[in-house]
């Protein structure tokens, strides 16, 4: 893993994101290295010639002179690394950017994969509007293995629940949902007691992974390799739309609201789950 520092003159920027507001991203890189990481399109960006996931540039930036100018503004923690990956544990930039952001009355959003979050669980308290997210897209910690270095499944789940407990507010991203692998009520069922929001986001392959996990399908899961290729070569959104007609008929028995490419985190604590399907948006979340 190649670690270096870099002084940049700021870490928050504007976002095009679904959510809106800004996004930071304290790291460049992310040693979670992901199989399907969206944003491994930074390395173009940066000139970073080490394959995704053997790189980061640890970030640090002018203290935020005015943290109340983003009073009410959306920032999303993080857009193109994970805010949590193991080097945080050393370099702690995210919490960092949590302390200069304490009093601003920000409205956070946090993706990870990782529950070294918890040990963050005092500063988070101090938000008033904050939402965790965990990206879970198996229940099998052997297909995780394969697909990324992140902890375990079962780790995600532990640190969801123990966020809820302290009364904040968790998202399941269950992202990207692999067609014929992913099982996303299974998935559902595992965390519904302890989560506000649903995430689903289908798999969208594109750039130098989208053959990788082609072939990673046709060595592995051989059987799947038709429904794959009808997928992503003919590009065929029928395992999408039935998918979608499965969910909303899973959200109906459940009783859970079920919609798609909305966000809406003003609703009662305690409510059940509400299923946001973003299969159909253009605009993609890294985690
Ligand atoms: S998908 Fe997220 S956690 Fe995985 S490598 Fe990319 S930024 Fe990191």
């Amino acid at each position: 893993m190649q670690i270096r520092e870099i002084k940049v003159q700021s870490i928050l920027t504007k976002t095009r994101l679904p959510i809106g507001g800004y996004a930071a991203n304290p790291y460049v890189g992310c040693p979670h290295a992901c199989k399907y990481c969206y944003a491994s399109f930074m390395k173009r960006f940066t000139n970073h010639p080490e394959p995704w996931g053997e790189f980061l540039d640890v970030k640090f930036w002018p203290e935020i002179k005015q943290p109340a100018k983003y009073s009410g503004q959306e920032i999303f923690l993080s857009s193109v690394t994970d805010p949590y990956n193991p080097c945080e544990e050393q370099y702690k930039r995210t919490r960092a950017l949590l302390l200069q952001l304490k009093d601003s009355g920000a409205k956070l959003t946090i993706q990870t994969k990782s529950d070294l979050i918890l040990r963050d669980l005092d500063l988070l308290k101090n938000f008033q509007d904050v939402r965790v997210g965990f990206s879970i897209n198996t229940l099998d910690e052997n297909f995780k293995a394969v697909m990324d270095n992140a902890p375990s499944i079962a780790r995600r789940i532990n640190a969801m629940q123990t966020l809820y407990n302290s009364k904040i507010k968790t998202t399941c991203f269950i992202s990207p949902i692999f067609p014929g692998i992913t099982d996303v009520q299974a998935i559902i069922n595992c965390v519904k007691n302890f989560c506000n929001l649903i995430w689903l986001e289908d798999l969208n392959l594109r750039g130098d992974f989208k053959y990788k996990i082609l072939n990673f399908i046709r060595q592995n899961y051989a059987g799947l390799a038709p429904i794959y290729d009808e997928i992503y070569i003919n590009k065929s959104r029928v395992y999408w739309d039935d998918l979608d007609d499965t969910m909303r008929e899973f959200a109906a028995q459940n009783n859970f609201e079920y919609v798609r490419n909305q966000d809406d985190m003003s609703r009662p604590f305690n409510a059940p789950p509400r299923i946001v399907n973003y299969f159909y948006h253009k605009e993609l979340l890294t985690k």
